[in-house]
């Protein structure tokens, strides 16, 4: 890399490895305060307390965990929750009378359908009836559109967790080669958008895609989320590239990414951990997504105001 190349960049982006090891951790505990002291200035100045409910269908553990998580990083920030538990039988109509009464209620600012949902429901399409100003997962067709066309709207979590990690390390995204890998409706589609919308030139590999080492030797910023131990070596690593482990794979070795984390720390100028790295940020997120909602909704609740004119 030239030297004019090199201005703007940061220190550690100038060489490889041993890089730095991004702590998401204490990046979304400095989130969470930040959102919890906007929602304390929120409702000093008379807006309606945020209210997050939470929809969880059926008796999976691991979703029973996340949402315990969400409602305890609520308790934490400030935001009213309401939790709400379906039997794993419930017929559709009860789900959508459910989330029906959600999207009604002034005390509810974000709605989030815990997934997936048992076998016999239809999770895209319970989802899609969150309205779209309560939808703090950010994954309704209406949200994807409007992501998709660069409007305002809610942002699916974990890629703009992402996004919040590459602005907390300096990563300048403008020009930038970023190669995410996996392309679900969950995350890589969206983090592709996230990361367009940033002037990145954006790469989305998936399971069909050919030589996938060679286009992750050329990645600036490298963000995987596929869900398989140690996918990427450490040799596919560009020297001095931005790595983003987004999988959580549980093996019993205990939680790892989809990265080899050790060869790649090696030559990567930055990298996330698992645990504790991408994962603490997408429930921060969530809570900002729901002071966001409850603002926007405060905001369209406020009477028009009449000028004599
Ligand atoms: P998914 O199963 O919906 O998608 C996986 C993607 O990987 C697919 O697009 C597929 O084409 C691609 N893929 C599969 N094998 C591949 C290969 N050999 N080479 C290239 N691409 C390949 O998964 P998802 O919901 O996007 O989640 C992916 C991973 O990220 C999982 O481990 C999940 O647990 C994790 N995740 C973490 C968070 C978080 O940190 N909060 C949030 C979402 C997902």
């Amino acid at each position: 890399m030239g030297l004019s190349n090199l201005r703007g960049v940061p220190d550690w982006q100038r060489r490889a490895g041993p890089a730095t090891i991004i702590d998401g951790k204490a990046i979304a505990a400095r989130l969470r305060q930040e959102v919890g002291r906007e929602v304390a200035t929120f409702t000093a100045a008379g807006g309606r307390p945020p209210g997050l409910a939470t929809v969880l269908v059926g008796d999976d553990p691991a979703s029973a965990v996340y949402v315990a998580a969400k409602h305890r990083a609520c308790e934490e920030v400030g935001i009213r929750s309401f939790a709400h538990r379906l039997g794993a039988d419930a017929p559709s109509g009860e789900v959508e009378a459910l989330i029906d009464r959600l999207n009604a209620d002034p005390a509810v600012s974000g709605i989030l359908c815990q997934l997936p949902v048992p076998p016999h429901l239809d999770g895209v399409a319970l989802t899609g009836r969150i309205a779209a100003g309560k939808d703090v997962d950010g994954l309704t067709v209406a949200s994807a559109g409007a992501l998709a066309l660069g409007r305002a709207g809610l942002r699916p979590c974990t890629p703009a967790g992402v996004m919040r990690l590459l602005e907390e390390v300096g990563v300048e995204l403008c020009g930038t080669n970023a190669l995410v890998v996996g392309r679900s409706n969950l995350f890589g589609k969206p983090m592709g958008q996230l990361l367009l919308a940033a002037d990145a030139t954006v790469t989305i590999a998936h399971r069909r895609s050919k030589d996938l080492p060679l286009l992750c030797r050329r990645a600036d910023v490298l963000i995987v989320a596929v869900g398989r131990p140690g996918l990427v070596q450490g040799s596919w690593v560009k020297p001095g590239a931005t790595v983003l482990d987004v999988g959580i794979n549980r093996t019993s070795d205990g939680l790892c990414g989809d990265v080899d984390f050790a060869a790649a720390a090696a030559i990567a100028g930055a990298i996330t951990p698992v645990p504790g790295g991408v994962g603490p940020l997408t429930i921060a997120m969530l809570m900002r997504n729901t002071l966001e909602a409850a603002r926007e909704r405060q905001g369209s609740e406020r009477p028009a105001v009449l000028t004599a004119e």
